[in-house]
């Protein structure tokens, strides 16, 4: 199976030649048509097995077959639980994208609030966050997150050991009703069950 036999656009695909992937992993071999048929996700998947390009590749290509909701207004958010993680998942997202008129932005704490502010007055399609951090620039009101069309929780389960699960309830009361909803996990346990049944409707389950 190639990339070209999963759906992907030629702009994705060249990103995708350019990073100098051969064969789709079997994460995103399953993952890859599961979000381009635009449902919730629940998939089991280890760091290590391709699981960002498996959510990022068919993530950005709804994003560019699909108007915007709402004009102007960030489109997909992708949370991460710490700021290592964070970071490499935009860095990835910015080289799928580089043939496709999407931006992208990290967002985590420890650093100044204020250049976030301000790359947050300009265009932006995906934003890549903690969850800490996220909630601070929400709750002063630099945030709209009322055009979010998907949602991805990359390491849920590290989330909720790190104790996020408060603040991942609070970003969830943010968002539009009507999304798609991806959660990738390593383990599942009860609380990770738990969020899941909370957060996605008739998900597709993989596993690898
Ligand atoms: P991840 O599990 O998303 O952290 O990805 C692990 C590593 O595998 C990253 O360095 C990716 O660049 C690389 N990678 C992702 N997909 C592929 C692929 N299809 N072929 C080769 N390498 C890949």
């Amino acid at each position: 199976m190639s990339f070209a036999d999963l759906g992907l656009n030629d702009a994705i695909l060249r990103a995708v030649r350019e990073q100098g992937y051969d064969t789709p992993t079997p994460i995103q071999q399953q993952a890859i048509p599961a979000v381009l048929r635009g449902g919730d996700l629940l998939a089991g998947a280890q760091t290590g097995t391709g699981k960002t390009a498996g959510f990022t590749l068919p993530l950005l290509q709804r994003l560019t077959d699909t108007p915007p909701r709402k004009r102007g207004r960030i489109r997909a958010l992708v949370l991460a639980p710490t700021r290592e993680l964070a970071a490499q998942v935009e860095e990835s997202v910015r080289s799928y994208s580089t043939h496709l008129p999407l931006t992208s932005m990290v967002m985590f704490g420890g650093v100044g609030m204020q250049p976030q502010v301000n790359r947050l007055r300009k265009p932006l399609d995906i934003l890549v966050a903690c969850p800490g951090r996220l909630l601070d620039h929400a709750q002063q009101g630099n945030l709209d997150l009322s055009g979010i069309e998907i949602l991805v929780l990359d390491e849920a389960d590290r989330m909720l050991d790190m104790g996020f699960i408060h603040d991942i309830r609070k970003v969830l009361a943010l968002l539009p009703k009507e999304r798609q909803n991806l959660l990738f996990s390593a383990t599942f346990s009860d609380d990770i069950k738990a969020l899941a049944e909370r957060l996605l409707n008739r998900p597709a389950i993989i596993e690898v």
